[in-house]
């Protein structure tokens, strides 16, 4: 153990991350940085002093920064998607990056349910015009989410959970993924199986759950969008790319597409984002994760993971 209690088993925390991380990591003898504000700039002059360096999404590990990373041996992103660390630098350098894929899954989930109550209902314009005088029960005809199709795009960890609570309300679930869907699953939510043209044409509702990858960027374009019900709404908390935004304005605008309701966006912040003018989209600022529960969490198998790595244990 003598190896990592050593002061040169340093972490540099970049984001602003769950207390428990740095305590766990303190308790187990490392030494912890934590500097949630920290600049590229600064970044580029501190990263080669560090032996671990922990980042959530704000954190952008480019190339040119892990070049840097000298002494490097672990990336620990706290959360999931690993778009914000240039995975071929690290492996170039030997430094192994890790995430935390099982935190966000509920906390993710539970926010799709409630972007779809939320777009059934229309929550937000409701407490807009109550706030505003303006008493419109009338205006507010909803919906019901019970009985509609939902399509899954992506039956990952998020995608299997999202499908597990929409069947606890009576939705009929549709998924498509590019690898095989686990058949006991499928049997529990009662999966229809569909490719991404039939999910997208018989949807209630689409949800997006799917990496940014190359063959996943713009997935959701003009031709795709089209295929959707008029009635239809598309709900994304996996990653800006995925939908191309400016065919999704059109969509709304033309009254193509009902609603839509983005957790993600292809530039964050995204309060210039010309999807926020329209009346019939609603956005949140990349807040899936961003539960006290989901954080804890993920610091805390972060944590574990590292002192493992360090231990050699994994
Ligand atoms: P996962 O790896 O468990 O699941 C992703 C699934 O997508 C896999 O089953 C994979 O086979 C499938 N897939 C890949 N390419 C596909 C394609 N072209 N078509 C259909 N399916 C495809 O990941 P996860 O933990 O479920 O996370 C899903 C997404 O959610 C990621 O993009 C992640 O970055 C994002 N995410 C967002 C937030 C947030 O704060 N909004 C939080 C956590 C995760």
């Amino acid at each position: 153990m003598a190896h990592f209690m050593s002061l040169d088993q340093s972490v540099l925390v970049c984001d602003q991350v769950n207390p428990t991380l740095n305590e766990i990591l303190e308790k187990n003898g490392l030494k912890v940085t934590y500097e949630p504000e920290i600049t590229p700039e600064q970044l580029a002059e501190k990263i080669g002093n560090f032996q671990v360096v922990v980042v959530r999404s704000r954190t952008k590990l480019v190339k040119e920064l892990i070049e840097k990373a000298d002494k490097c041996q672990i990336i620990a992103r706290v959360g999931v998607g690993l778009d914000n660390i240039d995975q071929n630098a690290a492996k170039e350098k030997n430094i192994r990056v890790i995430n935390a894929v099982e935190g966000a899954m509920n906390a993710v989930a539970e926010l799709v349910i409630g972007l779809m109550l939320s777009m059934a209902r229309e929550i937000p314009r409701a407490d807009r015009e109550v706030r505003n005088g303006n008493w419109i029960k009338k205006e507010l005809m909803g919906r019901e989410l019970s009985g509609k199709y939902l399509g899954i795009v992506g039956l990952g960890n998020i995608g299997k959970k999202l499908a597990r609570h929409a069947k606890s309300l009576n939705m009929n679930i549709i998924g498509y993924d590019v690898v095989p869907i686990d058949e006991e699953f499928s049997k529990e939510v009662g999966l229809m199986k569909a490719d991404l043209d039939t999910l997208l044409s018989s949807s209630d509702y689409v949800s997006l759950h799917v990496p940014l990858l190359e063959s996943t960027h713009h997935m959701i374009n003009n031709e795709k969008l089209k295929l959707m019900k008029k009635t239809a709404c598309i709900i994304n908390t996996a990653r800006g790319g995925v939908i191309d935004e400016d065919a999704l304005y059109n969509s709304l605008k033309e009254g193509n597409l009902a609603n839509a309701a983005l957790d993600v966006f292809e530039t964050e912040p995204a309060t210039e984002n010309k999807l926020i003018t329209l009346p019939n989209f609603i956005a949140t600022p990349h807040i899936g994760a961003q539960t006290k529960e989901a954080q804890s969490l993920a610091a805390n198998i972060i944590a574990e993971k590292i002192i493992q790595i360090l231990r050699g244990v994994i």
